[in-house]
């Protein structure tokens, strides 16, 4: 199996007030953090002697901070402690607020090719709402900038269910983000996690979420949209423009594939244990320069925790749930064993059933909980 290689670059210029992700404003502590992240890709490797990868993602936070330098520094470093295949997928998440079209070429020069642009909207008042650090112009010269630079394949991001937001101004979203002809789209439902400042805002009668009918609504429609435009919906929130250009690394994380997390708070999974670095820039630097991983917790999956994960990430992808892959890795019989909620959801059009795979309908993607948790009861 070919692994994943993750890499958090926990700084980002302004908190997003709806962001639960690891980050810190304070960028002081950026190339000690290089130092320290370049140590632990040397430390991780040469405890993992077999593992071969093909995707390095840089996410974060906001990694489109780093300098070039920094980014070509680090991809020295993994592809010198690392064995990384030849076509490897290699990903910078980045903000429109943090790059230029030189900045692109040097990460394109630096060896990456892919990038992620976290637009979110292309109407300035979302923007505004969001707290984002760029205007809709700024995300859209970064697209005509990613593609001068060099890139291929691009992706953006969207935000959808914003407060007052509507069918009309959510299409006008997703016009404008075919219009770039983007490789990779991703739309995200948006979510208020609970210990954040939107939280808060909405706990203070700051605004009124929209109701869930109306989000639906503008999921479906992007669906429908973006399946017009030529894109297949090949996860719950991601549309590829192609097989080829689906998200390799992501598809790792639902795919049960083995990757590693390097950096603070970063995730790793080798079946059948999880583990995670400590969640602080500071500590995590120091750890390494006292010789020590940065890891901090871990913990082994039973069986049936496995079991429920498999149900949930693969019914979030198009490909659904591949029953004999199922069989090989539970020596379980799917269709027996979720036989009565299989039959009432397939009746209801939920679910759709072949000898080969278990997938949710278009419509059923709406209510992926709602299904997961009815077959989650029968293990
Ligand atoms: S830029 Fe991205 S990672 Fe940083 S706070 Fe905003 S949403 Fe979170």
């Amino acid at each position: 199996m070919i692994w994943g290689l993750y890499i958090h670059v926990p700084f980002c210029i302004r908190k997003c007030p709806y962001c639960d992700f690891y980050s810190i404003e304070d960028i002081s502590s950026k190339s000690a953090y290089v130092q320290a992240l370049v140590r632990e890709i040397s430390m991780r490797a040469a405890s993992l002697p077999d593992a071969v990868f093909d995707t390095i993602y840089l996410g974060g936070g906001t990694p489109s901070v780093l300098d070039p330098a920094e980014v070509a520094q680090i991809l020295n470093a993994v592809y010198g402690e690392f064995s990384i295949l030849g076509d490897a997928e290699i990903t910078i998440e980045a903000n429109p607020g943090t790059i230029t079209l030189r900045s692109l070429k040097e990460f394109r020069a630096a060896g990456v090719n892919r990038i992620n642009i976290g637009v979110q909207s292309f109407n300035d008042d979302n923007l505004a709402f969001l707290d984002r650090i760029h205007s809709a112009k700024q995300a859209a010269d970064a697209l005509d900038d990613a593609k001068r630079a060099g890139f291929k394949n691009v992706g953006l991001d969207l935000i959808y269910g914003l407060p007052g937001q509507n069918k009309g101004s959510w299409q006008k979203d997703l016009n404008a983000a075919a219009a770039f002809f983007p490789a990779h789209i991703s739309c995200y439902m948006f979510t208020i996690e609970d210990g954040t400042k939107m939280a808060a805002d909405r706990d203070a009668g700051k605004f009124v979420p929209l109701c869930s009918d109306r989000v639906s609504a503008m999921f479906a429609r992007a669906s429908k949209f973006l399946l017009s435009k030529g894109y297949e919906h090949y996860e719950i929130s991601n549309f590829a423009d192609s097989r080829q250009t689906r998200s390799r690394h992501n598809e790792k994380y639902w795919q049960n594939i083995p990757y590693i997390g390097l950096g603070p708070a970063a995730h790793s999974y080798v079946e059948p244990e999880r583990f995670w670095n400590c969640k602080n820039v500071d500590q995590y630097i120091e750890t390494i320069l006292s010789d020590r991983l940065p890891t901090q917790g871990s913990e082994g999956l039973a069986a049936s925790q496995m079991m429920i994960e498999a149900l949930y990430l693969g019914l979030r992808q198009a490909d659904g749930i591949d029953i004999a892959e199922f069989k090989r890795r539970f020596e379980t019989d799917f269709k027996e064993k979720f036989a009565p909620v299989l039959n009432r959801f397939i009746n209801s059009g939920h679910i759709e059933l072949d000898s080969g795979s278990c997938r949710l309908t278009r419509r059923g993607l709406l209510f992926l909980d709602t299904v997961a948790a009815h077959m989650a009861e029968l293990i």
